[in-house]
């Protein structure tokens, strides 16, 4: 006991695993480049109420949320949308400073230290084992680190290759999204409140649009950076739907970057397991990936509790590897094959789905957390998707929905203790399972 844990990032994941490691007796510290006023963002998100209980913590009260409703799919000709109905079971909608008030309130009081604006550069190596951080302030060792620092963490970018821990990702898996709160323009309602435009004006991402009572939550999400003028544009174009849309600026307005890809094969190495948005936890289609996080890092603090030797390799690491993929990241993987095909393929192809009711409520039902575990790919293409007339676009989308039914199987092939053929080779066999097209 006692072993110096380190936590790069004061990520969601981090904070629970810090928090947990901490009461037990290890010496834990979280290092952080904000200070603690800017932590997360300024605006709502909607997460499963569930995760506090999960990771034994005290949720806010009740009058700090309130419930999602029913979501409405649009595919990109707008003229056969699915309404996918909450039936009770939406998720909750928290201001992001309110779950950061509950995570940091409770890392403390079980021991956890955050030192605050200190910029993480890139872990400190001895051999093939992480050491510690080096830091803006210097070089801090550890006897693991936790790596919740979000999609660009500077630690897993700068891991060596041998470390096998992917340090990239590619198009198509990281959402840039303008996000922004404008007042609301009386006299035009829709009939449902949460407005999610899938290959939106025609282009890969997603955009949203959530009419509040007194405010409207705008969400554009692209697959490349957007300037200035290409926002202004879309939000342009999303007022000629949406009236409701007002032009003055409430809240938010920055772009900020959401993984949407499967998680990482390897999230481990010898001094290092990487959580969170550094592993690329969230839910591709939604980018949802707040509960994933937490519920990841009771996983890892269980996993370093359970190393009786304080080896804290990737041997002993491997089990919280494996239960992240099995409980979440096999069901995340398949979403993937989903969202490719409904956010980076062609729009011919999406508009058939929808417009022959190929994709059904059900399959879309995965945006009210009804559905976690996606569509069974096989009973879409049984539904008919053979009847598109244009041949290549035909054959991508078949493809892409074929694979997804082979991606669980390839997923339920890990190995169960970490050998590093076996563990190389089921990364390769997760990409090839999963890499559906050329771009
Ligand atoms: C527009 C938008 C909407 C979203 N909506 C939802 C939603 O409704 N529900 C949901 O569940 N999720 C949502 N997400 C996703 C969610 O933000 C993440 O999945 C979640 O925050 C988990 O990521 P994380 O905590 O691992 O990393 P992050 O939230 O990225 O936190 C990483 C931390 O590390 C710090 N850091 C990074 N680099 C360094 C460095 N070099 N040195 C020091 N510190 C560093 C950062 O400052 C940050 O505090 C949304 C994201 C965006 C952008």
């Amino acid at each position: 006991m006692g072993k110096k844990i380190v936590v790069a990032g004061a990520g969601h994941g981090g904070l629970v695993a810090g928090m947990k490691l901490a009461a037990a007796g290890y010496d834990v510290t979280v290092y952080e480049r904000k200070i603690r006023a800017d932590l997360g963002y300024d605006w709502e998100d909607a997460i499963d109420f569930r995760v506090f209980a999960d990771c034994g913590l005290e949720p806010p009260q009740k009058e700090k949320y309130s419930f999602n409703g029913d979501m409405k799919f649009y595919n990109p000709n707008l003229k056969t949308p699915i309404i996918v109905p909450a039936n009770g079971k939406g998720s909750a909608v928290f201001e992001r400073s309110e779950i950061y008030d509950v995570l940091i309130k409770a890392a403390e009081e079980h021991g956890v230290k955050i030192v605050y604006s200190t910029e993480i550069i890139a872990p400190v190596m001895n051999g093939l084992r992480v050491t510690g951080i080096r830091t803006s302030d210097g070089v801090v060792p550890a006897d693991l680190v936790i790596d919740a620092a979000g999609i660009n963490s500077p630690i897993r970018r700068n891991l060596p290759v041998c470390c096998n821990v992917d340090r990239d990702y590619g198009y198509g898996e990281c959402f840039y999204a303008y996000r922004a709160y404008f007042n609301k323009i009386e006299g035009h309602e829709p009939d449902v409140a949460y407005e999610v435009f899938l290959m939106h004006q025609g282009e890969h991402g997603i955009s949203w649009v959530v009419t509040k009572d007194t405010y409207v939550d705008v969400l554009i999400g692209r697959m490349a950076p957007m300037s200035d003028d290409k926002i202004a544009a879309t939000l342009a174009e999303m007022r000629r739907f949406s009236p409701q849309i007002g032009e003055t600026l409430l809240r938010g307005g920055s772009q900020e970057q959401i993984p949407v890809r499967r998680p990482l094969s390897v999230m481990v190495c010898d001094g290092y397991a990487a959580v969170g948005d550094s592993a690329y936890m969230t839910m591709p289609m939604t980018g949802s990936g707040i509960c994933a996080a937490m519920r990841a890092g009771v996983m890892l603090a269980d996993t370093v509790l359970a190393d009786r030797e304080e080896r804290y390799s990737r041997e002993t690491l491997w089990d919280y590897n494996r239960k992240y993929i099995l409980h979440y990241g096999q069901s995340f993987a398949a979403i993937d094959i989903l969202k490719n095909v409904m956010l980076c393929t062609e729009v011919e192809g999406v508009n058939f789905l929808f417009d022959k009711q190929i994709i059904t409520e059900n399959d879309m039902s995965f945006g009210t957390g009804r559905n976690e575990g996606g569509m069974a790919f096989s009973d879409v293409l049984s539904r008919g998707i053979r009847g598109i007339g244009n041949l290549p676009v035909l054959l991508r989308t078949a493809g892409a929905l074929t694979k997804g039914d082979n991606v669980k199987k390839v997923y339920q092939s890990m190995p169960e203790v970490y050998d590093e053929a076996a563990v190389l080779k089921w990364k390769d066999d997760v990409l090839a399972a999963t890499t559906l097209m050329k771009r």
